[in-house]
This record gives structure tokens, C-alpha cells and sequence, in this order.
């Protein structure tokens, strides 16, 4: 305790695989044009904003009791949105609802990985991945992936074979880089998923609203350690919400009630949701006009110069940079802040509203002017 050397947290008795680690922490900077968290940049609209005001005036007078534990009427609702845009009837039994679709990872491995377990995922992909992984004890594995940021199956059945993991990570529309995984794909690494222990087979959708192709949600027929996961962060404009929830056979949702706090979604957030949840239509018609924009983007950024990786998401990874920390800061010195997740060479942006995009394709084209 004498050591000057020594900062408290050195001191403090912190579980070894903590120690030394850095937290999840996209910068929130006060600036014009923020583009790095891949948010919907449309506030919610008026006529919904009232609908949540009512619903949760409604909440307000209950709030002395604990909300609805099983959040039936909410996962029903949702179960209708995944069943409405999907084409395959899922009801309430195979849904689940959690605060934000990281506690949905947080319960999944909580209850399939654990201490002595092990889960991979195919990197770059979403980092919450490893760090939920490492909160709750189960070991992480950093599969491979193409240069081109495909995943090279061959390469993630050999990682599967090997390891066998308890649990296996594909994100689709994949976080980072922007780009949807065959179908086929998720189906060879399911079943060699299967071969090897068997394990669960978590398929993050968190961006497939804005996908040019459709959700996998149907392969949870007949495959019941498959697990989608969804969210209304991105595509119902509701971040600040916390809502992600799962679709899966009944026994996932069975099981996660394991590990679940009891009455961890509030009767606030409940009604919250469900009155975005009414205005769905309205939702998803945001939804389309931000693709059209990502897809403008991508030719933009392509017609500058830079490398585009394909998107399917809400967002474009751009490069490459020799130094991409140093294109990351000049593109925040001209009030455009995009995010620089440590995939060597490369940027991601987020699409936003089209005067937001405008900037940012500003910025970028005197970054590549001075850089030629
Ligand atoms: N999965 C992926 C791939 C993500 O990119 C994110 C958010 N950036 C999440 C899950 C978590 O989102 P939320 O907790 O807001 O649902």
C-alpha cells in the first residue's frame, strides 16, 4: 500500500481475467455529425412519442407492483413482428425479451458457456462478444476469418472440430465489417457446430432489417440449438430503450430463465416497447430510406477512391488507411465523428440522415485529397 507505483485499482481484488482489460467504450463525443454507434439517426416520431407517453402514463400508476416477470404481452407483440416479416409463424413460446440484445448474449452464455466452457466467434465481429464471454467466465476463441472479411468456412470448421465449443457466435449482417453470411454458411457451421459437442449456435441479427437479403429466423425449425437474436436499438430507432430479444425453440427460453433476475425488463421499458411496437410501419419505412442511403454510401465512398466493404447493415467499413487512428481523428477535427474499432486500416461509418452523410462524404473527400 506504500507503493506510489501502485493505483488503487492494482489493489483491488479483481478477478484475474478483468485485470488489465479495457471496458466497451465508443467515445460519446459532443460533436456535429455523430455517425460511430450505428444508431438510427430519426428521433421517433410525434404520434409515437405520444403513444409511449400514454402507455407509459398507464405503467406509472402500477408502478408499487413488479412488472409482468414473463413479459407475455410483449413478447406476443413481438413474436407478430417476427412472424409478419419473416413469413414463419414464431409465437410466444420461442421468443425472449432482455435489456438491450447484450443481456440477451449476457443470459445466453450465462447459461450455455459459463467457467470451463468455451464460445467463439469470427473476428472482426462485434466485441461485446468476447467481453460478455469473458464477464461470465467462458472461455473465448478468436476464429478466423478471409482477408476480405468473408468467413472462411473451411478455416471455422477446422476452429469448431478443434476447440468444440460450447457456444458459436455469427453475426449476420456481420459488426464491423457489413457484410450478411450465406445462409449456407450458417447451416455448414450449425451442423459442424453439431458434429463437434453439440453447442449452441447464437446468429446475432442485430442489423438484419436493413439486410438486402432475409432473416434466418426460419432455420430454428427442426434446430434447437439455433439461436437468433434481434433488437430494437437499430432498425425501430430505440437505443436508448434497451430492448433485444431472442427467437428460438421453446426450451432456450425455458432454459434462459435459469439465469434471468427476476423482473429485470421494467414496466416502463415494457411499455415503451410496445408502443413502438404499434408503430412498426412507420418504423420500418426509416428503415428504408436508410439504406437507400447506405447504398448511396457505398458508391460515394467507392467513386472517391476508398475500399467499401459489401454492407448489409446500417453502416459501411471504409479504407484503407496506412494509419487509421490518424484518418479517424481528421475526420472528427472537420465535426464528423466515425468509429475506429481497431480493425487495422479500415473506418466504419454509420449512415445517417442524407445532410449527415453529406458531411461525413465531405470530410472524407479532403481526407482523401490531402492523403491522395
Ligand atoms: N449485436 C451487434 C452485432 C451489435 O452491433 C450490437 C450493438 N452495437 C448489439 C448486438 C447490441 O445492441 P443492443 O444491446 O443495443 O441490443
Amino acid at each position: 500500500t506504500d507503493n506510489p507505483s501502485l493505483s488503487p485499482w492494482d489493489e483491488l481484488p479483481v478477478r484475474d481475467e478483468l485485470r488489465g482489460k479495457s471496458p466497451y467504450g465508443a467515445p460519446q463525443l459532443d460533436v456535429p455529425v455523430r455517425l460511430n454507434t450505428n444508431e438510427n439517426p430519426y428521433p421517433l416520431p410525434d404520434a409515437l412519442v405520444e403513444r409511449i407517453t400514454e402507455r407509459v402514463r398507464e405503467a406509472a400508476r402500477n408502478l408499487n407492483r413488479y412488472p409482468d416477470r414473463d413479459a407475455v404481452e410483449l413478447r406476443t407483440q413481438l413474436a407478430r413482428y417476427l412472424t409478419d416479416t419473416s413469413g414463419h409463424e414464431v409465437g410466444l413460446a420461442n421468443v425472449w425479451a432482455a435489456n438491450g440484445s447484450n443481456e440477451v448474449i449476457q443470459q445466453l452464455l450465462q447459461t450455455f458457456g459459463g467457467p470451463g466452457r468455451t464460445a467463439i466467434g469470427f473476428e472482426p465481429s462485434y466485441s461485446m462478444h468476447g467481453l460478455i464471454a469473458r464477464g461470465t467466465g467462458t472461455g473465448w476463441i478468436s476464429g478466423p476469418r478471409n482477408e476480405d472479411f468473408t468467413i472462411d468456412l473451411a478455416a471455422a470448421e477446422k476452429a469448431i472440430a478443434e476447440h468444440r465449443p460450447d457456444v458459436v457466435f455469427v453475426t449476420t449482417p456481420n459488426n464491423p465489417t457489413g457484410n450478411a453470411v450465406p445462409p449456407g454458411t450458417v447451416l455448414a457451421l450449425y451442423e459442424a457446430a453439431q458434429a463437434a459437442k453439440p453447442s449452441m449456435v447464437v446468429v446475432d441479427e442485430a442489423y438484419v432489417e436493413f439486410s438486402h437479403g432475409d432473416s434466418l429466423l426460419p432455420l430454428i425449425e427442426g434446430r434447437p440449438n439455433l439461436v437468433v437474436s434481434r433488437t430494437m436499438s437499430k432498425a425501430f430507432g430505440a437505443a436508448g430503450l434497451r430492448l433485444g430479444y431472442l427467437a428460438a425453440h421453446p426450451a432456450v427460453v425455458d432454459a434462459v430463465q435459469l439465469v434471468r433476475l427476476p423482473y429485470h425488463l421494467s414496466a416502463v421499458a415494457q411499455a415503451t416497447a410496445l408502443a413502438a411496437l404499434e408503430h412498426t410501419d412507420t418504423l420500418l419505412g426509416y428503415v428504408e430510406q436508410l439504406k437507400s442511403e447506405r447504398d448511396r454510401l457505398v458508391a460515394e465512398l467507392r467513386a472517391i477512391g476508398f475500399d467499401v466493404t459489401e454492407s448489409d447493415a446500417n453502416f459501411v467499413q471504409f479504407g484503407t488507411f496506412a494509419d487509421s487512428h490518424a484518418a479517424w481523428q481528421r475526420i472528427l477535427d472537420r465535426g464528423v465523428l466515425v468509429r475506429d474499432n481497431g480493425v487495422p486500416g479500415w473506418l466504419r461509418v454509420t449512415a445517417g440522415t442524407p445532410a449527415e452523410n453529406d458531411a461525413f462524404l465531405d470530410a472524407v473527400r479532403e481526407l482523401k485529397k490531402e492523403q491522395g
